[in-house]
């Protein structure tokens, strides 16, 4: 039987109409070429109606690419509005990748234009531009722009096009599945892979995010993005801001403590997400009277995720008053994929536990921990592989080798499951305890190790600041952990010992390195390839 219902195509023309529609006069502070700037979504979508305008002119068909080179700044959430609004394919290039691996993904995508932020014109220009690209164009303050990049064509974000803006609702896709952009994974093997995402599954994402009991963004909330517009899609919380009608603040290029916490008093910020580094900085920086609490009065919820959030965090965090919110996932799920809110029903034990875990799935997503092929029990003690599928979870990499990612996937009960590389145990209620990664654990006489264990740990003792723990290869156990730490006034017997009391003997580290600071991934967690290069 056929239902009766509109099949109407569901994509970012529903949530850029409506954001412009009913949200016109809610404030926006957007960090931007000329500093903040206090404005209104009504402004925001005029300019972004200018902005398709222009991309118009160029020539550019439906199903194009327009990169950007950005952080969180007015002219990025412009392109975020006007590229797939007009139908073309944003491709946010991430900033701290090299000047091989940009040149990659650009050539890969096939971008045509390229928007880049006037601060980052050094590393831009460095890069050996591949020819599909016909024109970059730069916003912000810079003095001397070449007429030439490459083939391209350089231009300001503020020559005059004479071009008139574009009319009329947003771009409605003919088929939901048509791409809307597209983000790289950070590539820790290989070259980055290529995920492109839907009209319907950003969408989709997007109305989750806002569910009650995911991360319940509403008009109520001032949403502040410190994870980069350039990090899958910024956890997609523009697109779910623009849809709630919640009023959005950008920091640009100012996400140290100080700067956070002048935007987050400036805006009113309410809800905020970025990787557990960020807020142990902010943590640290209040703590050390650098950054007046105050500052933070505004703030409802954080959410920490990309990485394991120690129980530490979280209990730092809500001694400020603050509710941490630990979420999971990855570029390939849009990127949520669990959130850990604890069940309704919970006593403040069990509350406890699901707080820190990595959570239950968003509504939409089906989950399993495969081991050797098997499904594990639900009893949070056994492990395996985490699987996830759904609507919003990559069926494949774009322009992918053939049989590079074959390994990927694997067909089970109709379904096709994304396979994360990530060791979970699940328990009785459904929250999902990330063990390691797979490529993390350290396998000593036979035995696993988690390092995220160790990590956390470590991160209990009030003398340390940073805490990573790799695998190193022994002649006699074939791997060993080793902890790399930031501590102060405090040495490896201590923290050795501080260990003993926490878990079994034989993982206590033989090896501490005490360091000024740990190394970060282009996206901002710990830089584990880079450690085993060094230590191992
Ligand atoms: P990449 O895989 O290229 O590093 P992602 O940013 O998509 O890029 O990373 C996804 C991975 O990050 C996950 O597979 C998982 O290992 C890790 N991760 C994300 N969130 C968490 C979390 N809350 N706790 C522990 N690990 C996490």
């Amino acid at each position: 039987m056929r239902a009766v219902m509109q099949p109407e195509p569901l994509g970012l023309h529903q949530v850029f109409d409506r954001c412009e529609t009913l949200f016109a006069d809610r404030p926006v502070v957007l960090g931007g070429a000329a500093g903040p700037t206090t404005t209104t979504y009504g402004e925001l979508f005029a300019q972004a109606r200018a902005f398709a305008g222009r991309l118009t002119e160029l020539g550019l068909r439906a199903g194009d690419r327009v990169a950007t080179f950005a952080p969180n700044t007015r002219e990025h959430l412009l392109a975020y509005v006007a590229v797939p609004g007009s139908g073309l394919v944003l491709h946010t290039v991430n900033i701290r990748l090299s000047g091989k691996e940009i040149a990659y993904t650009v050539e890969h995508a096939g971008d045509r234009v390229v928007l880049v932020d006037a601060a980052l014109w050094p590393e831009w220009s460095a890069v050996a531009l591949p020819a599909c690209v016909e024109h970059v164009i730069v916003y912000g303050d810079i003095a001397e722009l070449p007429e030439r990049h490459g083939n391209a064509v350089v231009s300001r974000f503020t020559d005059p096009s004479g071009v008139p803006p574009r009319e009329g609702p947003w771009y409605r896709p003919a088929d939901e599945n048509e791409a809307s952009g597209i983000c790289y994974t950070s590539g820790t093997t290989g070259w980055p892979k290529a995920v492109v995402y839907s009209h319907r599954s950003v969408y989709l994402h997007a109305l989750t995010l806002c569910g009650a009991d995911t991360f319940a963004i509403s008009e109520h909330d001032v949403v502040c993005p410190v994870v980069p517009m350039f990090h899958a899609n910024s956890w997609n919380l523009p697109y779910a801001s623009l849809l709630a009608g919640a009023s959005l603040v950008l920091p640009a290029q100012r996400t140290d403590p100080a700067g956070l916490a002048e935007c987050f008093a400036a805006g009113g910020v309410t809800f905020s997400a970025a990787v557990p580094t960020v807020w142990a900085n902010l943590v640290a920086a209040v703590g050390a009277g650098e950054v007046d609490p105050n500052a933070l009065s505004s703030v409802q919820r954080l959410v920490i995720g990309g990485s394991a959030a120690s129980e530490t965090l979280l209990s730092e965090l809500a001694e400020l008053g603050i509710e941490p919110v630990h979420a999971w996932g990855m570029t390939e799920c849009s990127p949520v994929g669990l959130i850990a809110n604890p069940p309704a029903d919970a006593e403040a034990a069990v509350a406890a536990a699901s707080k820190s875990s990595q959570g239950r799935p968003m509504p939409g997503l089906d989950l399993r921990a495969v081991e050797d092929g098997v499904p594990a029990p639900r009893d949070g003690a056994s492990i395996g592989e985490l699987q996830i599928s759904g609507p919003y979870v990559v069926a494949d990499y774009y322009g992918a080798e053939a049989g590079a990612v074959a390994d990927k996937f694997v067909e089970h009960g109709g379904k096709r499951w994304l396979r994360t590389g990530d060791v979970v145990t699940v328990d009785e209620r459904g929250y999902v305890r990330l063990v390691d990664r797979t490529k993390d654990l350290v396998k000593s006489g036979g035995e696993w190790i988690s390092s995220v264990a160790l990590e956390n740990h470590l991160l209990a003792h009030p003398a340390v600041q940073e805490a990573a723990v790799i695998a190193v290869p022994d002649p006699k156990w074939e791997e060993r952990p080793l902890a790399v730490v930031v501590a102060r006034d405090v040495d490896a017997a201590q923290l050795r010992d501080f260990l003993a009391a926490r878990v079994p003997r034989w993982q206590v580290p033989d090896r501490f390195e005490f360091v000024a600071e740990v190394p970060k991934t282009s996206v901002g967690k710990l830089d584990k390839k880079r450690l085993r290069g060094e230590y191992a």
